[in-house]
């Protein structure tokens, strides 16, 4: 492949008659064949030929379609009509959407082709994709490492050029901390800015369908698309997209505030990487200053209070009645408990035991009547520190790729990895994670994601200041070398 991969690029090249959309699904399969090692996708989409014959016809019947042809890749979590949706469970290991997400729908009506499913923790459950049922995903950069979690799938096949493109889901930071991972961009919108409708639901009060890309401009034209308000979701907002890239102007006299909290506890690469980021904003005529966020240091504990209550009473709907695998039983609590038993992976149980727990009466008001607590004085936090600032800066991982096996049997040291982008889903607010550097670990270099912070419903200001980081060259977005 020849240069990154533009989005952009390929929907003009289509609307242009330069290519078709049936050429540029082919270049994506065959790619897809290639790089089977990485087990980046789930299941690929059979009706994807079928699609691109019908933009095709579309175009040539002279219609401007924004997407026109361009191959991407949805989560496993995301329902497309006739495509297997497993959520990297076995208990819907043989599922079939009846229907398509809204955020789905709206890029195959733009004229998008949906090529496959990306792997994914299990109930986008983790972060590492070590806990699917379909296996494991390998990071591009380099196999011996996890892509980051849970839409490990999605970043590695936008990190491996696959698609210039893919979407995930975040609750937690399962776009950008992937993303960060895997040396691509990953957008978290605003609760809200997207419809959820057709995401298969982990924890409802924080999940966000947002997209990877390796350019600004390729952001914008998904979000374009994808967000605004969707009478199937009570939740979406009525906010009408307005994405741009942005120039090296659009950071001059742009106030910055590195998150104090966020300093502590990174690598050297990423304290490198943090420092040349500020430093590129500052040359540019921001001004940079450190706030501090001091309830930062409860978000993790807060986070999975609300995360695994939420995520209990969510999946007590897969029980082998409606949805997916059943265990046959004596009776139908048997078979509703064998199905659960079997169906589920250990990290889903220990969430949806934990979670019920936390629920229960006696326990409510000792956890989670807490951690919502601190929710809330951390939004006020948030709404103190944007008094003084445009943007927040804070690493998106304190640490670059781990090893896989690494965490796997420590559950903490998992949950851990989440401790600078869970802050942003309990209050909602919108946030990007850019490509801005790389750590070499035993002679490998690996990517690092630093992640901006805006204030709720400023997702466009992100891509703006996205846009000008790129235009100074301060963006260090690239194909993974193995398959660039
Ligand atoms: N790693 C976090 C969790 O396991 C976030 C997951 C997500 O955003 N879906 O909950």
């Amino acid at each position: 492949m020849s240069g990154l991969p533009s989005a952009t690029a390929l929907v003009r090249a289509v609307q242009t008659r330069d290519t078709t959309p049936q050429a540029l699904l082919d270049v994506a399969l065959a790619r897809v064949q290639a790089a089977a090692p990485l087990n980046a996708l789930v299941s690929v989409n059979p009706h994807a030929a079928q699609d691109a014959a019908g933009v095709a016809a579309r175009v040539d019947a002279g219609e401007t379609l924004p997407l026109a042809g361009l191959p991407i890749i949805v989560k496993d979590n995301i329902n497309v009509t006739g495509t297997r949706t497993t959520c990297g469970s076995r208990i819907l290991d043989r599922y079939v959407s009846p229907y398509t997400a809204t955020a789905a729908r709206r890029l195959q009506d733009a004229g998008a082709v949906i090529i496959g499913k990306a792997n994914m923790d299990e109930f986008a459950m983790g972060s590492s994709t070590e806990s699917s049922a379909s296996g494991p995903t390998l990071n591009p950069w380099d196999p011996a490492r996890v892509p980051g979690g849970s839409s490990g799938g999605s970043a590695a096949a936008v990190a491996a050029g696959l698609t210039a493109v893919a979407l995930g889901s975040d609750t937690g930071g399962s776009v950008r901390q992937p993303a960060a991972l895997c040396g691509v961009y990953g957008l978290k919108p605003t609760y809200g800015r997207v419809s959820r409708f057709g995401l298969v639901a982990y924890a409802s009060s924080l999940d966000q369908i947002g997209p990877l890309a390796h350019r600004a401009e390729d952001l914008a034209l998904l979000m374009n698309v994808m967000a605004g308000h969707d009478p199937h979701d009570p939740t979406s907002l009525d906010a009408p997209p307005a994405f741009r890239t942005g120039t090296p102007d659009d950071l001059r006299g742009l106030r910055v505030g590195v998150i104090r909290e966020s300093l502590d506890g990174n690598t050297a690469g990423v304290t490198a990487t943090l420092t040349a980021t500020l430093d590129a904003l500052h040359s540019a005529g921001a001004t940079v200053q450190e706030i501090s966020v001091p309830q930062l240091r409860y978000a993790i504990a807060a986070y999975y209070l609300i995360a695994m209550p939420e995520a209990s009473s969510n999946l007590a709907r897969f029980d082998g009645m409606v949805y997916g695998h059943r265990e046959p039983g004596s009776d139908v609590t048997a078979s509703m408990t064998l199905t659960r038993e079997r169906g589920f992976g250990r990290e889903v149980q220990r969430r949806i035991m934990i979670g019920t727990y936390a629920l229960s009466s006696g326990y409510y008001d000792a956890y989670y009547s807490r951690a919502m607590k601190i929710r809330r004085r951390l939004a006020d936090s948030f709404t103190a520190a944007f008094a003084h600032v445009d943007v927040l800066v804070t690493p998106t991982s304190p640490f670059p790729a781990f090893r896989r096996g690494e965490k796997t049997s420590d559950p903490l040291a998992m949950y851990a990895a989440d401790v600078d982008t869970v802050a942003v889903n309990l209050t909602g607010l919108p946030a990007l994670s850019v490509p801005m550097g790389f750590e070499t670990v035993d002679g490998t270099a690996l990517p690092v994601g630093i992640q901006f912070i805006a204030p709720a419903l400023n997702d466009e200001l992100l891509l703006r200041v996205a846009g000008g980081l790129e235009g100074l060259g301060a963006v260090q977005a690239r194909v993974a070398p193995a398959y660039a």
